[in-house]
């Protein structure tokens, strides 16, 4: 059976990226270079890590080296590696599918967007199908490292591969391409060292250039780790490159966090803040893709423990001097040194987007963009570092149209104003609309906007900044009073005395709201619903509702505004015992009103119309 040619399919995932690289306008083709040099250093790193519980593996050979060679008569060019290789299993697993979660979700929105796609595909990290850009077939030869049996993996990228038993001496793979007619300039040994110089001169390993298959060839890159060098000798452009390299994507990080901790531990810390989304941010099988080094020899890109789940976004390396060689994955899992480890980067990465914040506003606010709802979940979670957390929040703000810190508010808060106000709801709706906030505007008070999923759940564990405490427009009585009014704000219209109306509501409505009170944040709607202190805010509740949650109605409370000439009117009219039945009309059709006003649904959307066209009807 081994000497039999297996032709497989590829998973129908390849075949759809394989068509959008050949149709995006990929201008950039030499990546394919990278890709593969990027791949045969992990795959060093891997066994260089392997060996150290069971150093056979390494078949005497313990020194890691990539070789690139071109064979020009052939037109061939191959990349080899001494690194852990692959069996059957892998390279079908590997070679013949995408694993990454959410690959097929995001596939669908590349192809949706069509031409414009071309600089999102970067980000999902193309790799070795990159290779199909510039080479009319690809072949790996590849031998597992302390297995016997190699494998020889072919395929010209149109939908299928061949898989057959081969022959192999070293551990390790040869990839290699036959390029296309007219990709020759990569068969162009000038050519080739400047594309390793520019993206894999930092990569750990040594990479190898030459001229024909059979020699030993020269160093074309530095081959040093770029995270030992001091801070002030790495520059932008290498920063760029390894960044690539650990993070797969190719667009340049915003900032580059680059530190030595020296002390009662000791560990170098190169980490990129990225500048743009990357594809599976909110899959919940995203994991930090940090990679944890010890002594310069790479131990694991899944360690959990290094980083909190709200610095998902982070790439780079941490290499730590105090972590055992032969660490295994699972110890790490309660490791007191890597906890310490963790703590000490938490705490450099806050502060340093802290100065990021500062240095460079716009940068920031497109960062912000791209991870506010991910950084807001630490507020959420991570006590320690709340304070640090809070300092680099940004929101929308009904003071204007950029992004404003709690700092910034508080400086701006009106005299006599206690709180910091913000109200929560759906990103699509006009939330500085909402009739809660009339009175917040008529004062010209400030109020926060917030429409992540995450601004439901902080606001009220977090609980006050800087001493003031963090409320909802929609909870709680607005304290609207204390706040003096300034030249501008609109003055008050005068109230009524509604308190009999209320009481003819409160009978007809019954445990359909918690209570009925007098306003003091409407100016211009005549009801609107809020939450009391201590319950669940409205949108929290609504959303919770949408997700099948029980969440009673009659947590919320009706405010009518005695100065809306509505109100005024029905408390005038609707006197006496034989109005009730009229109040009783009014009473419910405000309420749905309310809820309208709010994004909800009448309760009884039949009724609600037959209401009102009752009302119509006799206003005529
Ligand atoms: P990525 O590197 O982002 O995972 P690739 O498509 O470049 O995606 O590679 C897919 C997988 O194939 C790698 O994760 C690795 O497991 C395997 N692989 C690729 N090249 C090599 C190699 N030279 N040696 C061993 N394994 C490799």
């Amino acid at each position: 059976m081994s000497d039999a040619i297996e032709t497989m399919e590829f998973q129908a995932e390849v075949g759809r990226l394989l068509r959008l690289m050949a149709h995006s306008v990929y201008s950039e083709k030499e990546i394919f270079l990278r890709e593969l040099i990027s791949n045969a250093s992990d795959a060093c790193d891997r066994l260089r890590y392997a060996a150290l519980s069971d150093q056979a593996l390494l078949e005497g050979q313990p020194d890691f080296a990539i070789h690139v060679r071109v064979d020009k008569p052939n037109r061939r060019l191959i990349v080899s590696d001494n690194g852990i290789g692959m069996n059957r299993d892998e390279l079908v697993k590997y070679l013949g599918s995408i694993a990454k979660s959410g690959a097929a979700d995001f596939l669908a929105t590349l192809e949706a967007a069509g031409e414009k796609n071309a600089h999102v595909i970067g980000q999902f990290g193309i790799g070795f199908y990159s290779t199909f850009m510039v080479a009319d077939t690809v072949e790996v030869l590849t031998r597992k490292a302390g297995e016997d049996q190699a494998w020889l993996w072919k395929s010209d990228g149109e939908g299928s591969y061949t898989i057959e038993a081969a022959e192999k001496a070293g551990h390790g793979a040869d990839v290699i391409l036959t390029m296309k007619e007219d990709e020759a300039e990569f068969l162009e040994p000038f050519r080739l060292r400047g594309i390793i110089k520019s993206y894999s001169d930092h990569i750990p390993i040594p990479v190898h250039l030459a001229d024909t298959p059979d020699a030993p060839g020269e160093q074309a890159n530095a081959g040093r780790a770029l995270w030992t060098l001091a801070k002030s000798e790495a520059t932008d452009e290498q920063h760029k490159e390894f960044y690539a390299h650990v993070g797969g994507v190719g667009d340049g990080p915003w900032r580059a966090i680059h530190w030595r901790a020296e002390g009662t531990l000791e560990y170098a810390g190169l980490l990129y803040l990225p500048s743009a989304q990357p594809f599976n941010l909110f899959n919940p099988e995203r994991r930090n893709p940090v990679k944890l080094y010890v002594r310069r020899v790479f131990i694991t890109d899944e360690a959990e423990e290094l980083l909190p789940g709200y610095l998902r976004f982070l790439v780079g390396v941490i290499d730590s001097e105090d972590l055992p060689l032969n660490v295994s994955r699972e110890m790490l899992q309660r490791n007191a040194v890597l906890r310490q480890i963790r703590n000490g980067v938490v705490r450099r990465v806050l502060r340093e987007i802290e100065d990021g914040a500062k240095a460079d506003a716009e940068g920031y606010a497109r960062f912000w963009e791209n991870f506010g709802a991910v950084l807001k979940e630490g507020v959420y979670e991570d006590h320690a570092n709340r304070d640090a957390l809070l300092k680099i929040c940004r929101f929308k703000s009904t003071a204007g149209e950029g992004l404003v810190s709690l700092e910034d508010y508080v400086g701006r808060m009106k005299p006599g104003q206690e709180a910091i106000y913000f109200i929560a709801g759906d990103a699509g709706r006009n939330l500085a609309s909402s009739p809660q906030m009339e009175g917040f505007a008529a004062k010209g008070v400030e109020v926060l906007l917030l429409s992540d999923p995450v601004d439901d759940f902080w606001p009220s564990v977090v609980g006050e900044f800087d001493g003031k405490p963090i409320r909802s427009v929609t909870q709680g009585g607005a304290d609207l009073d204390a706040i003096e009014a300034a030249d501008g704000d609109k003055p008050e219209a005068e109230q009524a005395d509604i308190g009999p109306l209320i009481a003819q509501f409160k009978l007809a409505l019954g445990d359909a709201v918690k209570d009925i009170r007098v306003s003091k944040r409407l100016t211009e709607s005549p009801v609107c619903l809020v939450a009391d202190d201590g319950d669940m805010d409205l949108h929290l509740a609504r959303m919770l509702r949408q997700h099948g949650e029980a969440v009673p109605d009659s947590a919320r409370i009706m405010e009518l505004n005695a100065g809306h000439a509505l109100v005024r009117a029905l408390a005038d009219g609707l006197k006496g015992a034989d109005a009730s039945a009229a109040a009783g009309e009014y009473a419910h059709v405000l309420l749905d009103h309310a809820r309208i006003a709010a994004g909800e649904l009448p309760a009884d959307p039949a009724l609600y119309s037959k209401r009102v066209a009752n009302l119509l009807t006799k206003g005529l």
